[in-house]
């Protein structure tokens, strides 16, 4: 880790961003993104601000009024902070969810950056996903952000989800083909796939030996595994994927892209990628000689 620049000190010119969730304590944004303001010598620190949903309005409010730099949404307020906005970008409108609020002039914009994040996190793994065959497994949130990056990207997408209803309803927002999330509706269409992506909570922690059900064996060799789970970063569908041979992605470059993009919307200068992964996964590597107290995953 680079030493702090000597710069970085907290003064009356210090602007501050920050994450609002509920709960906040264990998100690993903190870390990153002042590790990422030092390195870059920005005279900026990043907090975690836990709100309830029903203070949601006023910690909106506070932003405008204090003229907060920047702030990252997590559970459960992504969905109910858009009514509350100037503005939203084409993905947080297509995906609907907000994950981060920036500045634009004297107008406040919700921003979804999971999208970006996850095709950043393909890219450095070595996968182009372009008019490729995708599974998405899981139809929540993250889900949502993952079909319409793909869909961005030409892909020929299913969606298979314990709950059909919710596949159905994402499918049809991204032209997808919803399937159940059982062994004998996802037996056929195995061999056509060129990548999966367990957007799923099965696998974290603690519940570390559950996984969506896939037959490994029936997947083409020069396909790729992502999973968005990343408390553990090596879930068990990943260790069955590698144990398949096929390229396998965990979540942790989604996480930091997503964060490096709210960085640059902030500031407008190149995030340190580097910097934001050391400093996340000293966050997780402490967390584990700590034991975390809770198993949400916070962004
Ligand atoms: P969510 O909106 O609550 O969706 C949860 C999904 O998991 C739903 O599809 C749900 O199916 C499914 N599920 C939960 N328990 C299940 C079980 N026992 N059996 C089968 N399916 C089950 O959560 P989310 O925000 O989409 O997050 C999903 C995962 O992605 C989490 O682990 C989260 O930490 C991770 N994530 C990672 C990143 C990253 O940057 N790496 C970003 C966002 C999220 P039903 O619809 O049937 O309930």
């Amino acid at each position: 880790m680079p030493e702090p620049s000597p710069r970085w000190q907290l003064d009356a010119h210090t602007q501050l961003a920050g994450v609002l969730g509920y709960p906040a304590r264990h998100s690993l944004s903190p870390a990153m993104h002042n590790a990422a303001f030092r390195a870059s010598g920005l005279n900026w620190v990043y907090l975690a601000f836990e709100v309830p949903p029903e203070s949601l309005p006023q910690a909106i409010a506070g932003m405008r009024g204090l003229r907060i730099q920047g702030l990252n949404l997590t559970i459960p307020h992504k969905e109910a902070v858009m009514p509350q906005l100037d503005a939203l970008t084409d993905a947080a409108q297509q995906i609907g969810a907000v994950n981060t609020l920036f500045w634009d002039g004297g107008r406040l914009v919700g921003d979804n950056t999971d999208a970006e994040g996850f095709l950043r996190a393909l890219q450095e793994g070595g996968v182009e996903p372009v008019r490729q065959n995708v599974l998405i497994l899981g139809a929540g949130g993250a889900a949502r952000a993952v079909a319409y990056a793909l869909h961005k990207q030409e892909c020929r997408l299913w969606i298979a989800n314990r709950t059909l209803e919710r596949a159905e309803m994402l499918a049809q927002a991204f032209r997808a083909t919803p399937i159940a999330m059982t062994p004998d509706a996802l037996r056929p269409l195995i061999p056509q796939l060129d990548g999966v992506v367990n957007c799923t909570s099965l696998g974290m922690s603690p519940d570390t030996d559950s996984c969506p059900p896939m037959d490994w064996e029936a997947l083409p060799d020069a396909a790729w595994a992502c999973d968005l789970v990343y408390r553990p970063l090596h879930t068990r569908f990943l260790q069955d994927a590698a144990k398949r041979g096929v390229k396998t992605i965990n979540g942790l470059g989604m996480l930091i892209h997503q964060g490096a993009l709210a960085f640059e919307r902030w500031t407008g200068q190149p995030a340190p990628v580097m910097v934001m992964r050391q400093a996340a996964m000293q966050a997780l590597v402490s967390e584990g000689k700590n034991e975390c107290p809770t198993n949400r995953i916070l962004l």
